[in-house]
C-alpha cells in the first residue's frame, strides 16, 4: 500500500517524500480514508505507530479542498492535547506536512505570554493545537472564534476526556458548533473512557490498528524489586551496570524528580529534570537538549508521558510507578517507537504492589520480575499475575498510635491545575470519567 493508494493529493505526497515515509503504518492506512470522507472516528493504535500523521494528513487534506478561507480570528481544525511539549511536537509534524499546502497553523499553550498569540490569532489559522487551559483564556479575550470550525481532534483522548480536564473540556465544547466532525485518538481507552466517547461522536468509525490497552511489542519489560528508600541508589546502580546511554526516568512527584536530578548531577552525571513547576521555557530546553541528545538522563513526571517522539531512545525507567495504569503504557511508549526496539525497567517497592498488579492486568501479561543481588529488599513485593491477583498480601502497615491520620489524603505537590493536570493522578489507580452534556448532535454538512 502507498499513500498514493490512500488518495492523498500531491503535495502531501511530496512532503511524506521529503520525510522519508514509503508505507502507511496501520493506523494510517486505516483513518486516513474515512478522515477523508468526513467521518467521525475513535482511533487506538500503540504508543509510535504514527497516530499524528493519521489524523493530520486526511485533516490538511480536507481544508486544502474544502471550505472557505479562514476569518479574522477564526480556526478550522482544532488539535487539543494535556502538555504544552506535545503541542509544539504536533504542531511541528503538522507544519511540516502542510509545507506545500496554503494553510496556517499554529499551536498555543499556556506558561508563556499570550500576547504574541493574540496577535497571531488576529488573521485566524487552519489548524490550531492548543492545550485546554490556554485556548479558553484565548476563547474568552474574543481571541479565538470556532463559528468556522469544521474538525475537532483529542489526541490523546483518554487523557483530555478523563476528569483531570473536565471543566475545560466542558466550557470549550460548550463553543463549538454542533455540526462539525470529531475525532478522537490514543494508545489507550479504558471502558468508561469509551462509552463516553461513544456519547460524543456521531455515527463513528472504530479502529483498532492493534489489540486493545497493549504496550508496544518491541519495548522489553522487566521490574527489579527494591525497598522504597533505596530506588536513586538502584538507579544509579544499573545506569552504570547496564551502561545505558540515553534514560527517560519517571517519578511520580515533582520533588521525586527535582530529588533524583540534585543526586546525579552531584555525581557529576549529564541529567535534567521536567515537571509541572518549572518555566516552560526551562521545560522546552530540556527536552530539546534530551532529545538532541545534548542531556543523557531526563527525570520528568507524568507531563512528559504522552505522545513525545524522541528518535532512538533505548531505555525508559520507572523510579516509581504510575497511580494510572494506562499511563504505564504511555510511559515506556516514549521508547520502541517507529519500529526500533526499546526496554523498560521498574523500579517496584512493596507499597506498589497494587498498582504493578492493576498494571499488568491492563496489559494482561506478568512482568518479568529480576533481582539485583545488593539490593534484595527487606519488604518483598507480593508476588503478582496478569489476572490482577496479588498472590500473597503484604503485612498491613502497623496502625498510627495516636488518632488523626485519616481524612483527606495528602497529595503534596501532586495537584496542579491546567495543563499540568497530567501530573494529577486519580486517587484510585482507576480514570474516573466526567459527565458530558453532550446533546443530540446534528448532522456534517
Ligand atoms: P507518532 O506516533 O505520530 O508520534 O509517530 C511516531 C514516529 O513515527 C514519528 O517520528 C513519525 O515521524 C514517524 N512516522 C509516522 N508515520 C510514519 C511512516 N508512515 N513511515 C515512517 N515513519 C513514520
Amino acid at each position: 500500500m502507498t499513500f498514493a493508494s490512500l488518495g492523498l493529493i500531491e503535495p502531501l505526497l511530496r512532503a511524506l517524500e521529503t520525510l522519508g515515509y514509503q508505507t502507511p503504518t496501520p493506523v494510517q492506512a486505516q483513518a486516513i480514508p474515512p478522515v477523508l470522507e468526513g467521518r467521525d472516528l475513535m482511533a487506538a493504535a500503540q504508543t509510535g505507530t504514527g497516530k499524528t500523521a493519521g489524523f493530520a494528513l486526511p485533516l490538511l487534506q480536507r481544508l486544502t479542498m474544502e471550505g472557505p478561507k479562514v476569518a479574522a480570528n477564526s480556526v478550522r481544525a482544532l488539535v487539543l492535547v494535556p502538555t504544552r511539549e506535545l503541542a509544539e511536537q504536533v504542531h511541528e509534524a503538522i507544519a511540516q506536512y502542510a509545507e506545500h499546502l496554503p494553510l496556517t497553523t499554529y499551536a498555543a499553550y499556556g506558561g508563556v505570554s499570550i500576547n504574541p498569540q493574540m496577535m497571531k490569532l488576529r488573521r485566524g489559522v487552519d489548524v490550531l493545537v492548543a492545550t485546554p487551559g490556554r485556548l479558553l483564556d484565548l476563547y474568552r479575550q474574543n481571541a479565538v472564534k470556532f463559528s468556522q470550525l469544521q474538525t475537532l481532534i483529542l489526541d490523546e483522548a483518554d487523557r483530555m476526556l478523563d476528569l483531570g480536564f473536565s471543566e475545560e473540556l466542558r466550557d470549550i465544547y460548550a463553543a463549538l458548533p454542533k455540526r462539525r466532525q470529531t475525532l478522537l485518538f490514543s494508545a489507550t481507552f479504558s471502558d468508561a473512557i469509551r462509552a463516553l466517547a461513544g456519547q460524543m461522536l456521531d455515527n463513528p468509525l472504530t479502529i483498532e490498528a492493534s489489540p486493545r490497552n497493549v504496550a508496544a511489542s518491541s519495548v522489553k519489560q522487566w521490574i527489579v524489586t527494591v525497598d522504597k528508600k533505596r530506588k536513586s541508589e538502584l538507579f544509579i546502580h544499573l545506569l552504570k551496570k547496564h551502561r545505558w546511554g540515553q534514560v527517560l526516568v519517571f517519578a511520580k512527584t515533582r520533588v521525586g524528580v527535582d530529588q533524583l536530578v540534585d543526586r546525579l548531577q552531584g555525581l557529576s552525571l549529564n541529567a535534567d529534570g521536567i515537571h509541572g513547576d518549572k518555566p516552560q521555557a526551562t521545560r522546552q530546553r530540556a527536552l530539546d537538549r534530551f532529545k538532541s541528545g545534548d542531556v543523557q538522563i531526563l527525570v520528568a513526571t507524568d507531563v512528559a508521558a504522552r505522545g513525545l517522539d524522541i528518535d532512538d531512545l533505548p531505555t525508559v525507567v520507572n523510579l516509581d510507578l504510575p497511580i494510572v495504569a494506562e499511563d504505564y503504557i504511555h510511559r515506556i511508549g516514549r521508547t520502541g517507537r517507529a519500529g526500533q526496539t526499546g526496554e523498560a525497567i521498574s523500579l517496584v517497592c512493596a507499597d506498589e504492589v497494587d498498582l504493578l498488579s492493576a498494571i499488568e492486568m491492563l496489559t494482561r501479561q506478568t512482568l518479568q520480575r529480576r533481582e539485583e543481588p545488593d539490593f534484595i529488599p527487606e519488604h518483598r513485593v507480593p508476588a503478582t499475575d496478569a489476572t490482577g491477583q496479588v498472590l500473597k498480601k503484604p503485612k498491613k502497615p502497623k496502625k498510627p498510635k495516636s488518632g488523626g491520620g485519616g481524612g483527606k489524603r495528602n497529595l503534596g505537590k501532586w495537584v496542579d491545575s491546567g495543563e499540568a493536570a497530567a501530573e494529577v493522578p486519580a486517587i484510585k489507580p482507576v480514570r474516573k470519567v466526567p459527565v458530558f452534556n453532550t446533546g443530540p448532535r446534528k448532522r456534517k454538512p
